[in-house]
């Protein structure tokens, strides 16, 4: 992880050079990123549960002997490890402090030089480019001298995940029992790729990624210190491009600035980052969305085709067609989001009235089908027509009824069939199935009766009647026996059952105590004595064998379903994989559909 372009000090060039380069070129314009490094914890932003941890540390005098810092790339790591080695060895502006502080001064020979990389004590090294065991020799060397001008000799290990097996068992020694003035601190981007027994021998800190919100301002701090004019929109931007990364967020304002061409005093506008940043104009995508929305396919493919020639890359359309879904879902779901909205203010006015005339059934199942057409068009040959059949399909699917309704179409066909395998009738009441169409307008409203059916065999007391096999495996589950439950599915054909008396053909997989086991736990559970017996031939199908079936079934008829029809015959090569009742109504539909207008 490289922060800048300063040099890493391998541990053989450690000597400290006589003038740090930084100095030499002093009046040479500073990369913000590295102009900005914070040189304290107050600097630092995002990682106030790490400061705090870490200040409660230094104030009761338990600071481990080694760190272990990670997260992704640019959220601070390797500055963070600089933090604390400062502050491990400030001295203060007067050299007499002792003990190590949380807020390094900043100003006295430790601070300065740690800063600038060439503190004799303080040694850095890059296990992506030292991964063997002589590199980690050279350490476990110089652990064994005390510190030539410090309080403690600090090793800072920047992705050590890299470091080689042998690397990391000479390593460990030294972390089992570190000398009392040797601390180490590790950096990683790959957590899961370090041993166990480095990672129990470190204090573990998860750097978070910087929420775009927080960057976005950080970002603005930065470039008013600048005196660098820009807009919100433009710095919204490069915060969402920057993926939780101030450093990358710091790299993008950098180029932003250089690229700008606009006068003195006029500012960086959202549209000069977008085009640096290769994204589609946002009004240009709000357009495209809301002609596939509507289902106006050609239209909307002459606007991506005029998006295409004027530059945009069509994986990157897909991208910003995904971040519109997210963007209006989460104004539909939280309203207020669209103060962060990176597009000018009409726009995000124009966002907020289309989101107003979308469900989030039609919005969650447009994500999904331009994730898949993202997919595509990342791995396709040519992306252009993949992203354009993507589109294709998502305004064809603008035209179909939501998917909810299919499913509460089946359920009222299910109910209207006598029940395949369940234990309950539907709670609808068996509507017919010939009367489903007559009841779409009231499709889209949440009703009290679709709860499952199966909540209340699930919350029934013990001593609830037992009617059939089903009613039996709901028992043994709410008891726990989950083994006898499975059994009973899956190894039982049930001959006859009544109160206290139950008969069934075991399969050749049912263990030899199944009869007795079950009138034992039966006895225990209902309190009621019961016989069990055995038959040798005969018996309905297993429980697990009619779910099969049922499934089969309600496959079969989904699929003659019209919608579902419709379905299959817009995307050729589609099945029917599964069929799932929803667990409860969906809050934010309306009868007025999904559709905009
Ligand atoms: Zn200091």
């Amino acid at each position: 992880m490289d922060e800048t372009q300063e040099p890493h000090l391998g541990l053989a060039d450690a000597a400290p050079p006589a003038r740090a380069p930084s100095t030499v070129r002093a009046e040479a314009y500073r990369v913000l990123a590295r102009k900005y490094r914070p040189s304290d914890f107050t600097g630092l932003i995002g990682q106030e549960a790490l400061v705090r941890t870490l200040r409660n540390a230094f104030a009761s005098g338990r600071i481990a002997h080694a760190f272990m810092l990670t997260g992704v790339r640019g959220v601070g790591k390797t500055t963070t490890a600089r933090i604390v080695a400062r502050a491990l060895n400030c001295v203060g502006p007067d050299g007499k402090r002792t003990t190590p502080t949380i807020d390094p001064c900043g100003v006295c020979e430790p601070c300065r030089a740690i800063a600038e990389s060439r503190f004799v004590d303080v040694q850095e090294m890059d296990a992506a480019s030292r991964t063997g065991i002589d590199d980690i020799r050279e350490i476990i060397e110089g652990t064994r001298y005390a510190p030539a001008a410090a309080r403690y000799k600090v090793y800072i290990i920047d992705e050590v995940h890299m470091l080689s097996k042998q690397a990391f068992n000479g390593l460990l020694k030294t972390l089992e029992e570190p000398p009392p003035h040797v601390k180490f601190v590790f950096a990683t981007t790959e957590i899961r790729k370090v041993p166990v027994t480095v990672l129990s021998r470190c204090q573990r800190f998860d750097l978070r990624r910087i929420e775009t919100e927080m960057l976005s301002k950080h970002l603005a701090d930065i470039a008013a210190k600048e005196e660098i004019a820009i807009e919100p929109a433009a710095l919204a931007l490069i915060a969402r491009a920057a993926e939780g990364s101030v450093r990358d967020g710091l790299s993008l304002l950098d180029q932003a600035i250089a690229h700008h061409a606009g006068g003195a005093g006029e500012a960086i506008t959202g549209d000069s980052v977008r085009a640096m940043l290769g994204l589609a104009d946002r009004g240009r995508v709000l357009d495209l969305f809301e002609k596939l929305m509507g289902g106006a396919i050609a239209d909307a493919l002459a606007e991506f085709k005029s998006l295409y020639d004027n530059g945009a890359d069509p994986l990157v359309v897909m991208q910003d067609l995904l971040e519109t879904t997210h963007f209006l879902t989460r104004v539909k779901v939280a309203p207020g989001a669209e103060g962060f909205f990176d597009g000018g203010s009409s726009e995000a006015a124009r966002a907020v009235t289309m989101a107003g005339k979308l469900t989030v059934p039609a919005l969650t199942r447009a994500w999904q089908m331009l994730l898949k057409g993202l997919i595509e068009v990342r791995d396709a040959a040519n992306p252009y027509p993949a992203a354009e059949m993507a589109m294709v399909r998502l305004s064809f699917a603008a035209d179909l009824p939501p998917t909810e309704r299919l499913v509460r179409n089946l359920r009222d066909a299910e109910a209207a069939a006598p029940a395949p395998s369940a234990s309950q009738p539907r709670g609808s009441g068996g509507a017919p199935r010939a009367q489903t169409a007559a009841r779409a307008a009231e499709d889209a409203k949440p009703r009290r009766d679709d709860l499952p059916a199966s909540a209340p065999i699930a919350s029934a007391p013990p001593s609830v009647e037992i009617r059939n096999l089903e009613d039996v495996v709901a028992l043994a589950k709410e008891k726990s026996a989950r083994l006898l439950a499975t059994q009973l599915e899956t190894n039982v054909h049930l001959v006859s059952l009544e109160r206290g008396r139950i008969q069934f053909r075991p399969n050749a997989q049912a263990p030899k105590t199944l009869a007795s086991d079950l009138a034992q736990r039966l006895r225990d559970w209902t309190g009621e004595r019961w016989i069990v017996t055995l038959a040798s031939e005969g018996g309905a199908p297993t429980i697990a064998e009619s779910r099969v079936a049922a499934m089969r079934a309600m496959k079969d008829a989904v699929s003659q379903e019209p919608f579902v029809r419709a379905v299959l015959d817009a995307f050729p090569g589609a099945e029917i994989v599964a069929v799932r009742e929803r667990a409860e109504p969906e809050p934010m539909s309306t009868p007025s559909d999904e559709e905009p207008n």
